[in-house]
Parts: structure tokens; C-alpha cells; sequence
């Protein structure tokens, strides 16, 4: 009885999983997540500041307003971060099946990814990412040390490191790397997370 019972369970998640509306899951680390944004938007501030004293910058961002649009900024990146990722699902018919919300973002597919694919689905993420920010970086070129320009800046620095640094060991790196491993020792099996 609660084998079949544990069956009906087991299937009605995967219904859950094949639903085409994708489920979003807000952990409350995300407030812990909002903290560290304001911090950064606040050392941020800081540094038009300071770029303002040497001449670099107008530098007179009113301080509230300049916190709130980084701190969007940063959030919007970390988006599109994940949009990478989910575009990679869908270019590889995978599926797109949660958003998880935390201390970081991550998305699922709702298939479980093969070797090669996850060696185009991890940095498919940081890609997009570095696109968005450098084409912000390359849009206010001409206002050096602004918002939008320090929100293109540090978002470029994180997607780079992204891309290239394998820490933690579940980064998007990280797992570039071991697919890619994978794939030379000619292993089809699966070393996603
Ligand atoms: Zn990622």
C-alpha cells in the first residue's frame, strides 16, 4: 500500500516537473542575498564617490537613488546570468523546469543533461551575463565611474570569474571543467552536480 501510494507521489512530482510553467522557490537566504547586494551597492557608492573627489566623475548621485539602481542592476545581471543557462536548456531541448532563489540564483533543466551538453549548459550562463554587462560597460564608456557603468563593471569581473574560476566546486566552471574532463576520458555518464 505505501509502495503504490509512494508511486502515485513519485508520479504526480514528475507531472509537476513536465508542467510548462517553470516553479520558482524563494529560500529566505535571499534576504541575506538583498544584504549583501546593498552592501555592494553601498561600496559602490563609495567608489563614485571618491572617483567624484578626483575629478573622474560628476560624482553628486543622489545616495539612496544611486544604492537602489545598482542593487536592481546587479539582480537584473544575475538574471540574465540565469537566462543563459535556461536558453542552453531549451537549445537543447532539456526544458527549464525551477528558479531557485537564495544566497545565489540557479535554475534546473527538466531533463537531466548529458555530459556534452553540460559542457555547453554551464558556461552558456556566464557568457550571457559577461554579453549583458560588457554591452553596459561599452554604453556608458563615455561615463566612466557611473551607476550604470560600475553595475556593468562588477558584473563583468563576476561573470569573468564565472567563466574561467573553478571555486566553489559546484561553480559553473567548475562544472565546465568536469564535463569537458568527461568528454576527453570518453565518459557519457552523467557528472552534473
Ligand atoms: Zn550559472
Amino acid at each position: 500500500m505505501a509502495s503504490t501510494s509512494n508511486a502515485v507521489a513519485a508520479d504526480r512530482r514528475q507531472d509537476a516537473d513536465r508542467a510548462s510553467v517553470p516553479r520558482v522557490i524563494v529560500r529566505p537566504a535571499a534576504a541575506a542575498l538583498v544584504v549583501m547586494i546593498v552592501a555592494a551597492a553601498t561600496v559602490a557608492y563609495g567608489v563614485h564617490v571618491a572617483a567624484g573627489r578626483l575629478g573622474a566623475v560628476d560624482g553628486d548621485d543622489h545616495a539612496v537613488l544611486f544604492i537602489a539602481v545598482f542593487a536592481v542592476g546587479v539582480v537584473v545581471l544575475m538574471l540574465c546570468h540565469e537566462l543563459g543557462h535556461v536558453v542552453a536548456y531549451y537549445a537543447l531541448g532539456l526544458g527549464w523546469a525551477q528558479l531557485k532563489l537564495g544566497l545565489t540564483f540557479s535554475v534546473r533543466p527538466r531533463d537531466t543533461p548529458r555530459t556534452w551538453q553540460q559542457a555547453i549548459i554551464a558556461p552558456a550562463g556566464p557568457i550571457l551575463h559577461l554579453i549583458v554587462s560588457a554591452g553596459l560597460v561599452a554604453a556608458t564608456a563615455s561615463q566612466p565611474w557611473t551607476v550604470l557603468w560600475l553595475v556593468g563593471a562588477v558584473g563583468a569581473l563576476e561573470a569573468g570569474g564565472n567563466l574561467l574560476l573553478p571555486i566553489p566546486s559546484r561553480s559553473d566552471a567548475a562544472k565546465m571543467y568536469r564535463a569537458v574532463w568527461g568528454i576527453l576520458r570518453g565518459r557519457g555518464a552523467n557528472t552534473w552536480q
